[in-house]
Formats: structure tokens, C-alpha cells, sequence
């Protein structure tokens, strides 16, 4: 049932420390960051919570600078943010891609980084590019700070590890050595959720991660494994078919998505062939 506005609260903290000290006293409480999810959500009956918590003013979470040698991207950096960034357009290439895919201007203007996180769609254009960075999620709670590699994140379908008192305050992401490449494939060319899409990159160490494949992000460690030995394209989409799950649903068949991950794989590897 969609909930009342009138009947729901809306705590809006000026400090980060207060919206950590209002997750630990008044919780449960749903962020608010771009509400480009939870609007949808909200809609189709599906929060159902009746307390929120505004954090989008909360300057402290939005910015993107590099610290002791890692991109430290704000949760609340938009895709417009991380497309003019130049910071993630020469360290993170294939993350500016995406965000240059993500809906319209108008999605790419309110949505941001830890919304994509945090929804935990399996089809979230960021997800994959995080995984093959081998990122980590900085997690705040008013106890503390701990951080989560990206690849620890997510225990299932829209699931993580992330409490009900923590908020994604920031995305670490290691120097990428290779070359970074992403591909969405949807219906059309914009305001489309992918049937499938990979960020990868071509190093010694290949790393291969999908979304829209499986219940989750995935990295696909078996093909990686087979090209960093030397495998063949052939021998690689072999492993590649072995190790997604794709399922049928409102946006495409199971045997369409394989095929696509496939043809995703061969082509990555044809455009950076060649150092
Ligand atoms: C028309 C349209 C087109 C879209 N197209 C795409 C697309 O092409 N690709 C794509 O990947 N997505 C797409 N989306 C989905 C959405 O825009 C993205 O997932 C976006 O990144 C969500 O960010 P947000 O700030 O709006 O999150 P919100 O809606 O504010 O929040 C989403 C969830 O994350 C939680 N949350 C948000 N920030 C934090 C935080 N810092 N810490 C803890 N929890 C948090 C919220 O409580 C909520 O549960 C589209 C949405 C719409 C409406």
C-alpha cells in the first residue's frame, strides 16, 4: 500500500553527526539522498517505512578527491558530478562512462553513487564498474567507521551487509592498472535499464564484472582465470556461459542476456587488444 506523506516523518539533520546520531535514536529511518529509487518505490507501495531521513544537503558526503593514493568518491556525488569530475575521468574512465548512460540529465542531475549502492539493483550501471575497481564502501555509524570491500557488500538480492544505523559515507577505489572498458546493453540508447552491462579491465590480471546476470553484481573469476592463463575468446565465453545465472524477466530472456555477455566478452577483448 503506498504510505501517506501526511503520516510520515521527515527528519532533516544539518551535520553529518546528527543524521548518524538520528539513524541510532530515531530508527529505523530510510535515507533520502536523490530519491530518483525511493520516489519510484514510494509509489508502487513498496517502502514501507514511515520515518526518512534527508541527506542530501550533507556537503561532507558529496565530494570527490584522492587520499593517500585512492579516488575517494562522496556517496552523494551525482553522475553528472562524476562525469565532469576530472579526477574520475583519468583514474576511472569506465565510471564516467557509465554515469553518461545512467537515465536522462535529469536522473543523472539528482541521482547519485550511494543510492545506486545502496538500492542494490543486480542492473545498477555503477555496480559493475565498482566490483572490477575492486572498490570498498567506507560504512559511518555514530559507533564508528568500518569499511567493506565492494565485492563483500551485497548477500543476495537487493541484501548487504549494510545496518539500519550506518550510511555509505564513501567509495574507495584503488589505482585501476589497464585498460577500462564498459558496455550497456538495453532496450534503447537512453532512460533504458540495462539487459545487460560489464565493466572490465585489460591488464596481466583481467577483471570481468556484470550486472543484470545474476542476483547480484558479479565478478566473473573463472573467466578472468582463463584469460590470464592464456585462454582463447572461445575457451573465455565458455567459462564466461558457466558462471552467470541470467533469468527471464520484463526486460529480456535468460538465453538473450547469455548471449549478450558473451558478445560483451569477445568484444572487450577485440577493443583493447593492442595494448
Ligand atoms: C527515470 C529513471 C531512470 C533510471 N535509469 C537508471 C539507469 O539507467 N541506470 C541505473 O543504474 N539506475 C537508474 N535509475 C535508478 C536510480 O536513478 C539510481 O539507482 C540512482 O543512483 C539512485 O540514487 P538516489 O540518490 O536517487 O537514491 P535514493 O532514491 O535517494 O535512494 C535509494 C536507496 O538507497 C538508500 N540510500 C541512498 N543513499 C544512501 C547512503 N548514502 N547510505 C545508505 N543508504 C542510502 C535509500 O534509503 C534508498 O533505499 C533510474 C531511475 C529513474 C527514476
Amino acid at each position: 500500500m503506498r504510505p501517506s506523506v501526511s503520516t510520515s516523518t521527515l527528519h532533516e539533520p544539518r551535520t553529518l553527526r546528527e543524521a548518524l546520531r538520528l539513524l541510532r535514536d530515531e530508527g529505523p529511518l530510510t535515507p533520502l539522498a536523490g530519491c530518483t529509487d525511493v520516489f519510484v518505490q514510494l509509489n508502487a507501495g513498496a517502502v514501507p517505512a514511515r520515518s526518512f531521513l534527508d541527506i542530501s544537503r550533507l556537503a561532507a558526503l558529496r565530494r570527490i578527491r584522492e587520499s593517500e593514493g585512492l579516488l575517494v568518491i562522496g556517496s552523494l556525488a551525482t553522475y553528472s558530478d562524476l562525469i565532469r569530475s576530472r579526477l574520475v575521468r583519468a583514474r576511472l574512465p569506465m565510471l564516467a562512462a557509465a554515469a553518461r548512460e545512467v537515465g536522462g540529465p535529469q536522473v543523472q542531475n539528482r541521482g547519485t553513487i550511494g543510492g545506486n549502492v545502496a538500492n542494490g539493483s543486480p542492473a545498477g550501471d555503477a555496480l559493475p564498474v565498482l566490483a572490477a575497481a575492486e572498490a570498498s564502501l567506507v560504512l559511518l555509524s555514530a559507533g564508528g567507521e568500518r569499511r567493506v570491500p565492494f565485492g563483500a557488500f551485497y548477500t543476495g538480492y537487493r541484501a548487504s551487509v549494510l545496518r539500519a544505523d550506518e550510511l555509505i559515507a564513501a567509495i574507495e577505489v584503488p589505482p585501476v592498472e589497464g585498460r577500462q572498458w564498459f558496455r550497456k546493453v538495453g532496450a534503447r540508447a537512453a532512460l533504458t535499464i540495462s539487459k545487460v552491462v560489464m565493466a572490465a579491465v585489460r591488464s596481466a590480471r583481467p577483471r570481468i564484472a556484470l550486472g543484470s546476470v545474476a542476483p547480484t553484481v558479479v565478478r566473473a573469476s573463472r573467466t578472468e582465470a582463463a584469460l590470464a592463463a592464456g585462454a582463447g575468446i572461445a575457451a573465455a565465453q565458455r567459462a564466461l556461459a558457466a558462471e552467470i545465472q541470467p533469468i527471464d524477466d520484463v526486460r529480456s530472456t535468460a538465453a538473450y542476456r547469455r548471449q549478450v555477455a558473451l558478445n560483451l566478452l569477445a568484444r572487450f577483448w577485440e577493443d583493447t587488444a593492442g595494448g
